[in-house]
């Protein structure tokens, strides 16, 4: 999944639109970002991780990693449990909705019930993989901050 983000130039108001691929919508980023249209710089709401105190670090780690994982399970959890609700649980008379629907040949209901059940899974899965890419993320803007000699230009933000 992929998002745009849109921010405005404090100088010359020019809009840079970002596609974030990574999705980490957090504090961690280039504290002065470099215009591409004026050469103005400006002044962000981003640290950089080392400028972070003990309990910033510590923070972005738990909410990145661990309580991103969780979540993640949890919706993944969701969609297994709506598969199993809806499809594979016996009822009272003995059949589970996917056998009750063939008998009716309510195929629709299968196809919906099964994508209301992959689809949290599909994404939760595909989303669990942003919890490990903290560590690079933290040294790839450290890494074109210093490079530049203190800015980061803004179409090199959230590649
Ligand atoms: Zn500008």
């Amino acid at each position: 999944m992929s998002i745009y983000i849109t921010s405005k130039c404090g100088h010359c108001n020019v809009k840079w639109e970002f596609l974030n691929n990574t999705r980490l919508d957090i504090k961690l980023g280039p504290p002065v970002i470099k215009c591409f249209h004026c050469n103005g710089l400006n002044k962000t709401k981003y640290k950089l991780y080392r400028d972070m105190n003990s309990f910033e670090k510590l923070w972005l780690y738990f909410q990145q990693t661990f309580l991103r994982f969780i979540f993640n399970l949890f919706v993944i959890g969701m969609g297994l449990g709506c598969i199993y609700g809806f499809l594979l649980m016996e009822g009272e008379n003995g059949k589970n909705g996917l056998t009750e629907m063939l008998e009716i040949k309510n195929y629709l209901g299968i196809v919906i019930f099964s994508c209301m059940g992959m689809g949290p899974i599909w994404l939760g899965w595909s989303n669990l993989k942003s919890c490990f890419i903290l560590d690079e993320r933290i040294k790839n803007v450290e890494d074109v901050f210093d490079s530049n000699g203190g800015f980061v230009w803004s179409h090199e933000f959230y590649r």
